[in-house]
């Protein structure tokens, strides 16, 4: 099989030859002639199959074909859950586009960074925009981008634009896209939340699954575990001491929590250090390259402490108290199953809580769109568990405040 027998014009087939590619992966050959024949397309695959140049080729080449928009308003909307993903898919099509004959500008936009220069980036137009979608309905409100002209959706990474709580702006700008446009949707997993809003994009899709091996997978499984406020420390040791973790980063709710916890795990022989808001900054360099080195498994932090920090690769996070909103439960998840690797994610549900974190947990579900099945692990099963319904009576979803949507677009 080559590229040009899947129906790419020469110009592309050049361009792909000039990235050293020589063969289409499976997910190459599926999707490259179903896109180019206009259709939808539902794809499920990992990072690693080669799922963006399966998108990015030909929607190049279907730019070519139409030629310039005069208005130089985008024609291409990629909507990505990441700034690391938006730099990444950024450079893949930038990388081809640069063997074309014609110039197309590509724009990435996301959260996390000023907006001006992006307002200035965006003042001559675009051809491309690839966008977290946060960032994206903030240039839209300062007029800085308009979706009329867009003919071609590419969701990327849906089950983690889902995943950080995006379902809502996803909506928004939907609304906002001209009803007549092609839709690519790609995704490495396919919850119902998921089956729901591809049900909702696609005409008549073409699916394409391309199975992976479970060790390529980089995915963050969410467990919620019930378990009394007073056992949540023998269960955490139990984890820390039964799952394998190399490194593991568990929030509290406190600074004196980050100590009392740590203090309890290293009585029980697990390397623990705290992470608060009063570290110097020289104690927080310390703790983070300890656990980086292994010479520490855990790491107990509050939320402000961990926040912006180059924290490496987790294989776990632990949510010992929840976290006060669904973004900060994003922010704290997002920082394991990164880049192909898998990642845990535990939050620790006490029906006996001041608090009552159940109830607060399935906001935070309703917020991410998904629903995760409670567990009780042996032998630490709670004993006063109240009605999961009747703690739930009367609560509503909470929408993000103003706030919480600049804190979620400065930690993106
Ligand atoms: P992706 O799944 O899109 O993140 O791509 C994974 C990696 O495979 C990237 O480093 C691509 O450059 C590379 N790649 C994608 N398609 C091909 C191909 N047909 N031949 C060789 N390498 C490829």
């Amino acid at each position: 099989m080559s590229f040009a027998s899947l129906g790419l014009s020469p110009a592309i087939v050049h361009a792909v030859r000039e990235q050293g590619y020589h063969a289409p992966t499976p997910i190459q050959t599926a999707a490259i002639p179903a896109i180019l024949r206009g259709a939808d397309v539902l794809g499920l695959a990992q990072t690693g199959s080669g799922k963006t140049a399966a998108f990015a080729l030909p929607l190049l080449q279907r730019l070519l074909q139409i030629g310039p928009d005069a208005a130089r308003q985008p024609r291409v909307l990629l909507l990505v859950p990441t700034r690391e993903l938006a730099a990444q898919v950024a450079e893949v099509i930038g990388g081809f586009a640069r063997q074309l004959p014609e110039r197309l500008k590509i724009s990435s936009v996301f959260g996390g960074v000023s907006i001006n220069p992006q307002m200035m980036a965006l003042r001559g137009g675009a051809d491309i925009i690839i966008a977290t979608p946060g960032r994206l309905l903030d240039l839209i409100e300062h007029n800085a981008v308009r979706l009329s002209a867009v003919s071609l959706l590419v969701l990327d990474e849906a089950d983690r634009l889902l995943d950080l709580g995006f379902a809502e702006e996803l909506q928004r700008i939907l609304a906002l896209l001209p009803a007549k446009r092609q839709n690519l949707f790609f995704s490495a997993t396919f919850a119902p939340a998921l089956a729901a809003l591809a049900d909702g994009l696609l005409q008549d899709p073409e699916r394409i699954v391309i199975e992976t091996a479970p060790e390529q997978r980089g995915q963050i499984a969410q467990r919620a575990i019930e378990v009394d406020a007073s056992g949540r420390t023998p269960l955490l040791k139990h984890l820390l001491q039964t799952q394998g973790w190399e490194r593991a980063l568990v929030f509290v709710a406190t600074k004196y929590a980050t100590e009392h916890v740590s203090d309890q795990l290293w009585a029980a022989g697990i390397k623990a250090a705290a992470l608060h808001g009063e570290l110097s900054q020289g104690g927080r360099t310390r703790v983070l390259m300890a656990l980086k080195t292994a010479e520490i498994q855990v790491l107990v932090a509050t939320d402000v402490a961990a926040r912006g920090l180059d924290i490496p690769e987790l294989s776990a996070v632990i949510n010992y108290d929840l976290p006060r909103s669904a973004i900060d439960h994003t922010h704290r998840i997002g920082r394991t199953g990164r880049a192909g690797e898998s990642g845990a994610a535990l939050s620790f549900i006490c029906a006996d809580s001041a608090t009552n974190s159940e109830a607060h947990f399935r906001l935070i579900e309703k917020r991410q769109g998904q629903r995760i099945k409670r567990e009780q692990i042996a032998g630490f099963e709670p004993t006063g568990l109240a009605s999961p319904e009747a703690a739930v009576g009367g609560v509503k979803g909470k929408r993000m405040s103003k706030k919480d949507k600049l804190r979620a677009a400065g930690l993106r």
